[in-house]
């Protein structure tokens, strides 16, 4: 870092909010942070931040930031000393391990803790208490993600990155409002239309957006209708021979396996059978049934653009890259179509190539870095292994210095498992870090009623009071981003680490100094021996063990300190990997080599055959409407931080619902009138938003979740993908009327 001529002394960092992972210089004086902007040489952003970046500075300075611990007693909470809430935390969790055993607590975080915090809860829940119930919020967005790179691939991540998007000169947008939920990388795909006339966007949605406005086409598409379009475009690729015959022979297995195989196929001793290999030929065949008049009534999207669109992904000179997010993995089979666009990119060998990649846009800053390389899911450990193997859980007990048998083989309970087991009693205490279930969770109402009802012990860490703090018996006052040192991973595998440039507030402290001070209490301090000068680094260096020799090898600590991230596998002469399955690194892949997808069975990805199915709920004569809870610009996740923002605040002061001229007209409703959404799981009051930003299709209406004055997500259905157990946010019935 270096200082200004206004005294202003500058530090890198990346952003604290989404998983674009902007690269951000902070500007600090007075112990305090002034300012921040784009780094021009953050090679993510080169210099652009989106609003929210911008008002990054403001974020931690809200005038309620918590600053002292608060136990609950009564109805009241009152202020209390460290050591007398981490002894009440430790005493709770004990009683409980003690009555009713270790699977009777859990821990429950985020995409958004640092490397470091996501590793100490894992190292402490897993190889201390003995329990594998720790979850991070990342199960409510990228988890269908995870299951779909581990059963292609057989390795989490993508085998591209951003500078895909300048490469390439076609993206087929699906379900993902770029525009405001990744507005920087957005911007790449716009600055490089502006350069090439080729360029085109599609955007293939249920409602049109700011990324519609930009695109060069627009599909409109029935929920859930993307696992037949997908299919159907599939079955033209095959159909019209558009597929790269050689690729496929040299890089895919074809695969129909058991259609809820949980995990991947890391998860070989909890499948059910093996998956049963298919020839080209029975593939094809399997495939002839979902031709594009099939998927036009699935789907909504005429035949002929399924044509065009199947044309388009095999068209030699055109580079494609596929995009998505939460419209895809928010899904009861969001597994599947991750595994089917997957599929479309194989079969026409547009993967693995410069600017010719599908791409999994991640939700939050470190998504990729803590919620998935560590391994915080419920059955997962570091680099891609999972509880369930025998042979990964001795190698982590080694790195960790603790007997194999401290870990459990059986998956923790998922996230909606999780909320559902404090509902049934079963789950004795919680304790939430940097996240905020009570308000994001679907079907809330039922979840909050359990913890008003006291039938778990919650703990919450967070900067501010949130709706999960409403519910706790101890709130923990958390420093946030540059108040600590962190490490976070990025959707394109890069990490980017940086230093604590501020104090915390009052008596704030860090995730990780909350957990080890918990872990002394109850006997687990041994855990944690690193030493207080090096602390950070003596930690990320037994985490890297993980990783090394497996593809996903990280660099020693130091090295992250002056550049703007490494995207692994770091090389072993330094550098980062862009193309993950072709850069010549003598590890992985040899010289000459080509593609190799080298941690995939034989060194090849499967393509999948996955069918259609119908979703969870769908509208009918009482609830006639699709509801959908999403995003927008302003606002991040809840809002609990972008919320303190007055300007943001004021841009965006709360939620309204989306719904189309002709539907509103039909129940009487204008604009800004108040309108009541109800759904088989509850009701809420919101303002009709007829011709506003968002406009969805006839029969769709769309709100955002960040308003915490209303329970966006207690409408929403918590039914779940079966193989990722991600819930369905994107589709459920609701009804209209005016208020
Ligand atoms: Fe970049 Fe996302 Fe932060 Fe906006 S919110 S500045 S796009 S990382």
């Amino acid at each position: 870092s270096a200082a200004d001529d206004k005294g202003i002394k500058w530090g890198k960092a990346p952003c604290r909010y989404c998983g674009v992972g902007c690269c951000v210089l902070v500007g600090v004086k007075d112990g305090k942070i002034v300012a921040t902007k784009g780094d021009p040489a953050g090679p993510v952003n080169k210099g652009l931040n989106c609003i929210k970046g911008y008002f990054l500075s403001k974020a931690l300075y809200g005038k309620d930031r918590l600053t002292h611990p608060l136990i609950r007693k009564g109805n009241k909470m009152v202020k209390a000393s460290w050591d007398e809430a981490l002894n009440l935390i430790a005493s709770k969790y004990k009683e409980a391990i003690a009555k009713t055993g270790p699977d009777s607590v859990a821990i429950y975080g985020s995409g958004q803790w640092t490397v470091f915090e996501g590793y100490t809860a894992s190292k402490l829940f897993k190889g201390g208490i003995g329990t594998n119930n720790i979850e991070p919020n990342a199960r409510l967005c990228m988890a269908s993600a995870v299951a779909g790179f581990m059963s292609t691939f057989n390795s989490d991540e993508p085998m591209g990155c951003y500078d895909d998007l300048d490469l390439g000169d076609t993206y087929i947008l699906w379900g993902a409002n770029m525009a405001e939920a990744h507005p920087v990388l957005f911007s790449r795909l716009i600055d490089n239309k502006l350069k090439n006339k080729k360029v085109k966007i599609i955007d293939i949605a249920t409602r049109k957006t700011r990324t519609t406005q930009m695109a060069d086409e627009y599909i409109p598409m029935y929920p859930q209708g993307d696992l037949a379009a997908v299919n159907a475009i599939i079955h033209v690729i095959l159909r019209d021979k558009l597929y790269d015959e050689a690729f496929v022979k040299q890089h895919v297995n074809f695969k129909r396996g058991t259609e809820n195989q949980p995990y991947g196929l890391k998860d070989k001793e909890n499948a059910k059978e093996e998956p049963k290999p298919l020839t080209f030929d029975e593939y094809k065949t399997l495939m002839k049934p979902m031709t594009p008049e099939w998927a036009e009534k699935l789907s909504g999207i005429p035949a002929k653009k399924i044509e065009q669109l199947a044309h388009i992904y095999g068209d030699k000179s055109r580079k494609v890259n596929s995009l998505w997010t939460m419209g895809v993995n928010q899904h009861v089979r969001g597994t599947w179509v991750n595994n089917l666009i997957y599929n479309i990119h194989l079969l026409t060998g547009k993967i693995c190539k410069p600017g010719e990649n599908p791409l999994s846009l991640t939700g939050q800053p470190s998504a990729c870095g803590t919620a998935r390389e560590v391994g915080t899911f419920s059955h997962r450990l570091p680099a891609d292994m999972v509880v369930m193997n025998e042979a990964h859980r001795k190698k982590t007990a080694e790195i960790w210095g603790i007997d194999p048998k401290k870990i459990s083989p059986k998956p923790g309970l998922h996230t909606v498992e999780m909320f559902r087991a404090i509902d049934r009693g079963e789950l004795k205490c919680i304790w939430i870090q940097c996240t905020n279930p009570f308000q994001s969770m679907p079907n809330l109402s039922r979840y909050r009623k359990a913890a008003q009802a006291r039938k778990a012990f919650i703990v919450v860490s967070d900067i501010y009071p949130t709706k999960s703090t409403e519910v706790a018996d101890v709130i923990l006052p958390s420093a946030s981003w540059v108040e600590k040192e962190g490490v976070f991973g990025n959707t394109e595998r890069r990490t980017q680490q940086w230093f604590k440039m501020v104090e915390p507030p009052g008596e704030a402290k860090e995730d990780t100094w909350q957990l080890i001070e918990f872990a002394k209490r109850i006997g687990h301090g041994g855990l944690f021996p690193y030493s207080q000068k090096n602390f950070y680094k003596e930690m990320w260096e037994e985490y890297r063990k993980f990783t090394v020799g497996t593809g996903k090898d990280l660099a020693p600590y130091e090295t992250y300190f002056k550049v703007r991230g490494l995207r692994w596998p770091v090389k072993s002469n330094g550098q980062e990997t862009r193309w993950r399955y072709t850069e010549v690194d003598d590890r992985y892949v040899k010289k000459g080599e080509g593609v190799k997808f080298y941690k995939g069975v034989g060194g090849k990805a499967n393509v999948w055959f996955r069918p259609y199915e119908p979703p969870a709920e769908s509208p009918d004569k009482e609830y006639p409407f699709w509801y959908c809870t999403g995003r927008l610009l302003e606002h991040w996740h809840t809002a609990t931080m972008t919320g303190r923002v007055p300007e943001l605040r004021r841009a965006m002061p709360g939620a309204t619902l989306e719904i189309h001229p002709e539907d509103a007209a039909r129940l009487g409703i204008k604009n800004r009138d108040k309108v009541k959404v109800s759904s088989r799981r509850g009701s809420l009051v919101l303002t009709a938003e007829i011709n506003g930003r968002g406009k969805p299709e006839k029969g769709n209406v769309f709100t955002t979740f960040f308003d915490e004055t209303k329970l966006i997500n207690d409408l929403c259905i918590d039914a779940f993908d079966p193989i990722s157990k991600e819930p369905d946010f994107k589709k459920c019935a609701v009804k209209i009327e005016k208020a």
